[in-house]
């Protein structure tokens, strides 16, 4: 590993400094379990290291009124997460379970339990892994980065936060601050497929959210996780559940149609069919167990 400069900055505006002076040389580390392998691989080798573990105002879940999101349910409350959030509080959480049980469901396939305590929700949504966990259902559920910089606050809809494997629009001086979910429209799922049961990443991840009222579907998200260069939301499958009833017919040519826009690559975790079977079979599983269908 290639020497680097330490900070253990004790504020935000402390952090955002050091990052602003280093110019883009600086890595932010929260847990670690990502950037040390890449370090220690030689695979990154920036000059100075952030550790932001100390920074209070990273910390926590929280709930707060509606005031900044025009969403429906606007009346409910809007769940903050903070990037320091490991993947064990997030999936022990009370407010988690109640609201987004989904997002228990995808910290749970995830890791083993020591790398959960240390892992965070920042870290994984930064790394920016084409098969991160976390990144399809924070989408479907529609979720939003909030970024701190030199410039103050920003919010940025998660859906475009990933510019490409490893890249999001985090600019130089600027990190992730927390993640924004409004209140759950529906019922979510995520649904993961891995060759081995534990600590294994995914081959195909699917996050799923729909709001049904009486059998029509109002809305629906499927979003692709390890099937293409960034989480991917298929609009061309959501618009086939929409405005129609969400009967076992339209999931079916939503799950075709899912399919059909996943971009895969073959490497030795799956094959490019593999995958995109993989993701129809996932997609008609998930949204029929979200629709109560009878198989
Ligand atoms: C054995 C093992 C199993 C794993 N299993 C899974 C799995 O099943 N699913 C999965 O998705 N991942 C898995 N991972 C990957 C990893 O644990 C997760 O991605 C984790 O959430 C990363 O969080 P971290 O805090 O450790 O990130 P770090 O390693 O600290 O950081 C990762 C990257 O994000 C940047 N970063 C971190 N926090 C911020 C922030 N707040 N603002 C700006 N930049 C930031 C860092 O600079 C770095 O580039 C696994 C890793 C290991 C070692």
């Amino acid at each position: 590993m290639q020497p680097f400069d330490y900070f253990s900055p004790k504020t935000l505006p402390e952090a955002v400094e050091i990052l602003s002076r280093h110019n883009g040389d600086a890595r932010v580390v929260a847990g670690g379990t990502d950037l040390l392998l890449k370090m220690k691989g030689g695979r990154l080798a920036p000059k100075a290291i952030v550790n932001i573990k100390r920074l209070a105002e990273l910390r926590g879940i929280s709930e707060t009124s509606n005031s900044k999101l025009q969403t429906p349910n606007y009346h409910l409350p809007i769940t903050t997460i903070g990037a320091l959030t490991t993947l064990e509080e997030l999936r022990r959480s009370p407010i988690i379970r109640e609201r987004y049980p989904s997002l228990c469901d995808a910290a749970n396939t995830m890791a083993s339990v020591q790398i959960r305590n240390l892992a965070t929700v920042g870290g994984n949504m930064c790394n920016a892994a084409p098969s991160a966990d976390l990144a399809p259902i924070f989408i479907a559920l529609d979720a939003s980065a909030v970024i701190a910089g030199p410039g103050g606050e920003r919010r940025v809809p998660l859906e475009e936060f990933f510019v490409g494997p490893g890249k999001t629009v985090l600019e130089s001086g600027e990190l992730l601050a927390s993640l924004e979910a409004p209140p759950p429209v529906g019922p979510s799922l995520y649904l993961k497929h891995s060759p081995r049961a534990h600590m294994d990443i995914a081959v195909v991840g699917v996050g799923l959210a729909a709001q049904l009222s009486g059998g029509v579907c109002e809305s629906a998200r499927i979003v692709l996780g390890a099937v293409a260069p960034v989480p991917l939301r298929v609009r061309r499958a959501e618009a086939e559940l929409i405005g129609g009833p969400f009967s076992a017919e339209r999931i079916d040519r939503a799950a075709k149609i899912a399919a059909e826009e996943a971009q895969p690559i073959d490497d030795v975790r799956g094959a490019v069919w593999y995958r995109r079977k993989m993701v129809e079979v996932l997609v008609r599983r998930g949204l029929t167990a979200i629709g109560g269908i009878e198989n």
